[in-house]
């Protein structure tokens, strides 16, 4: 069954966020986001196939029985190279476009076993998307100049029904009383959730402390972990950034930016900076994880997509600037802001400013 963790959710940095792409995969409309702050979800309408975890950007939502990062190190020490629903995942749309790539990267070839997606009630919405990142994968690794491929095969595995008589030991051994209450424990819990309509999630109070943590996803670290090992190409392809899903480079238009220091504030992952006077806006794509708040908190739409991304950022990462600030004293309170106008008062009694102006009908400055 899935889970929340709220302080993850891209949603609960700011009400602009317009994440929803859970609620967009979900094939069994187990996730509700419509104008919440959080997503709801309702339990006994979710089947864990684990795909809206896939496409969190964050990694705000897991399965209780199913990892992707466990995954991929009990997929890297096994010796075949096929994913299957009935072998080792719930479903191969539970697979971040992250982790496929590094696992491409690392184990040379990997083979996804599409036999299971004929009949199944969840692949109108599943197969599309592991075919989207079947795509994507692939266009990466042809533009990382790696020889790694992916293939789909139509093989439907069937693990063995037969219970070897060694297994059936193993089985009896881990049948003791304390694993037993908590099988029991577990199961009325589920049971609960089950019966329960859809659940609303909200921030705690132990939640607020965690928002202004900076995190790399655990699929990011594997990513970069993949990249050291594999071969550096001999040039550096740029490629179409709207094929990308999971990092991004951005512009900046300095005409319209304000220096009001949303983005970076917000930004869930590090990847927009400031230094300690808040004196420019740095981005490093190497930590990017494509989420959007930063576009969505953006009031003069500021920032944008770069058309382009450059394979570099892989191998020989760079934090680029995108704008400078002056810093000065207001002129009314002397606190010390930034600003990209030559504006000579803090946003603040500038904003105090306008509305005496707008109370009292006066035009002009003051
Ligand atoms: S996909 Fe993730 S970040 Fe986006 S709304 Fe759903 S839980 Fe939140
Ligand atoms: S880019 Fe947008 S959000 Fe960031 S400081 Fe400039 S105006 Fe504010
Ligand atoms: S820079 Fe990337 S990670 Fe940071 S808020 Fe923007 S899209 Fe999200």
């Amino acid at each position: 069954m899935i889970q929340l963790k709220a302080s993850r959710c891209v949603r609960s940095l700011s009400k602009e966020s317009q994440c929803n792409r859970c609620e967009v995969i979900c094939p069994t409309d187990a996730i509700v986001v419509a104008d919440n702050p959080l997503p709801s979800i309702n339990f006994s309408a979710c089947i864990g196939c684990g795909a809206c975890d896939a496409v969190c950007p964050s990694e705000a939502l897991y399965l209780d029985d199913f990892n992707a990062t466990n995954f991929f190190f009990s997929f890297m020490e096994d010796e075949d190279n096929l994913i299957s629903c009935r072998k080792n995942v719930p479903c191969i749309a539970a697979l971040n476009i992250e982790n496929i790539i590094s696992m491409a990267l690392l184990k040379k070839e990997i083979i996804f076993d599409m036999g299971h997606c004929d009949g199944c009630a969840i692949a109108y919405k599943c197969k599309p998307q592991i075919e989207k990142s079947h795509e994507e994968a692939s266009y990466m690794l042809r533009a990382m100049m790696s020889e790694s491929i992916i293939r789909m095969e139509n093989l439907k595995y069937e693990y063995e029904k037969e219970i070897k008589e060694s297994n059936r030991r193993e089985f009896f051994s881990k049948v003791t009383l304390k694993n037993a209450i908590k099988t029991k424990m577990q199961f009325e819990k589920e049971i609960q959730k089950a019966t329960d309509e859809l659940v609303e999630h909200t921030l705690q109070k132990s939640d607020i402390a965690l928002l202004k943590q900076k995190r790399i996803t655990d699929r990011r670290k594997l990513f970069f972990s993949a990249i050291k090992r594999t071969q550096k190409p001999l040039l550096f392809h740029v490629i179409e950034a709207d094929e990308m899903t999971f990092t991004s480079m951005k512009l900046l238009d300095g005409d319209k930016c304000t220096a009001c220091q949303m983005c970076y504030r917000v930004c869930p992952s590090g990847a927009l900076t400031s230094d300690i006077k808040n004196s420019k806006i740095d981005f490093d794509p190497f930590l990017c994880i494509k989420c959007h708040v930063c576009h969505d908190v953006c009031e003069s739409d500021a920032i944008s997509f770069s058309p382009t991304y450059s394979v570099k950022e892989f191998f020989e990462p760079e934090v680029h600037n995108l704008i400078k600030f002056s810093v000065r004293r207001c002129d009314e309170c002397s606190v010390i802001f930034s600003t990209n106008s030559g504006e000579r008062l803090c946003y603040r009694c500038k904003a105090e400013d306008e509305e005496a102006k707008e109370l009292w009908g006066i035009k002009g400055d003051m």
